[in-house]
């Protein structure tokens, strides 16, 4: 399976299981809505089937993925049973493959024995930061040279990797968040998220953000630095699957999250940013003061172009004082692309 066929994946968060201790930035229980227990049997199969019955009858690849914790670091025989769950449904040809998240400390050459009867499609390591110094401020209790290891062993036996990073862990600055997507880029994963660090409740961030120890990125200064690593992983052609956390109803601003660069449509907001650079990149050579411009882009980019709540359009409006400005869908255009002139009527 190749990255762009996109899987359905079925998550089943397993909050903090296998986790040595908490990561200064984590609190999984509050991030996932979800008690901090192992799911039974009975409730991984039925948690499985709801979300089934809810996929399309598409051709999209089904995977089985657990997140929130650290995976190989429960006990093996826990692994062996979670794993033996998940496979009854790749058995019965309703799913793909299995993928999980775990630290890279947990890789190892006996870990990674006990997966191998098993269809893992993918192993996501949450490297957060290349710098030794940042790891140790937000406690991860890994370091560096861990996640390369742990890449390094996974190539080995083939598994298709994903790698998490943060930025605006303590410690973190612009400097070292592109140099730790550098050095995740020069590990060759097939994808990446990109999370900001938010100040999650009850979290030990929390604390040092009351305290004053520890402010959290604005939410543009962010999109910025995000921005940055999008078009460095994009031009090492590695996939970004995801910016900024998943929006869900435990997620809400002033209750679970008190403070930090969090918005519901993060992503797309990012994207957009690149979006408004090409249409600006074009507009500073092109004569557009004073006349009717439309913009064209491929229809599936038309609300990138335009922005959150069609900030872009006000911005570039504002800066290059064109009379008006208009984004058109054209389906002549490849994805990336965007064309600039003056409106013909
Ligand atoms: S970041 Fe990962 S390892 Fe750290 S506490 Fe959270 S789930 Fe556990």
């Amino acid at each position: 399976m190749t990255i762009s066929e996109k899987p359905f994946i079925i998550p089943i968060f397993i909050p903090h299981a296998g986790c040595p201790h908490r990561c200064a930035f984590c609190n999984q229980n509050t991030i996932t809505g979800t008690p901090a227990q192992i799911p039974s049997a009975d409730t991984l199969r039925t948690q499985v089937e709801t979300f089934l019955s809810y996929k399309k009858p598409d051709r999209r690849p089904v995977e089985i993925a657990f997140y929130g914790g650290n995976f190989l670091g429960l006990p093996p025989d826990q692994i062996r049973e979670i794993l033996k769950q998940a496979s009854y449904f790749i058995e019965q040809g309703r799913a793909c493959g299995i993928r999980f998240s775990t630290r890279p400390d947990t890789v190892t050459t006996d870990t990674l024995d006990i997966l191998k009867d098993f269809p893992i499609s993918a192993v996501e390591i949450g490297a957060q930061s290349m710098n030794d110094e940042v790891l140790s401020l937000s406690l991860r209790g890994h370091s560096a040279w861990d996640t390369q290891k742990a890449v390094e062993l996974l190539h080995r036996r083939g598994y298709v990797i994903g790698i998490q990073m943060m930025v605006g862990l303590p410690g973190d600055n612009d400097a070292k968040a592109v140099d730790t997507g550098r050095k995740i880029a020069a590990l060759m994963p097939a994808f990446v998220r990109i999370y900001p660090a938010i100040v999650i409740r009850d979290s030990l961030l929390h604390q040092w953000y009351e305290m004053g120890k520890y402010a959290p990125l604005s939410l543009e200064h962010a999109v910025s630095v995000v921005k940055q690593l999008y078009l460095l992983f994009k031009e090492k052609k590695i996939a970004v699957i995801r910016m900024g956390l998943q929006a869900s109803a435990d997620l809400e601003p002033g209750v679970s999250i008190i403070a930090g660069p969090y918005h519901p449509a993060f992503g797309h907001w990012v994207l957009s940013e690149i979006f408004l650079d090409k249409a600006a990149c074009i507009m500073v050579s092109a004569d557009v003061s004073g006349k009717d411009i439309c913009i064209r882009v491929h229809p599936k980019n038309v609300s990138k172009m335009g922005g959150i709540c069609n900030r872009n359009m006000m911005v570039l409006k504002e800066q290059f004082r064109m009379t008006s400005l208009k984004i058109i869908p054209d389906d002549s255009l490849c994805c990336e692309e965007v064309n600039v002139h003056e409106r013909r009527e």
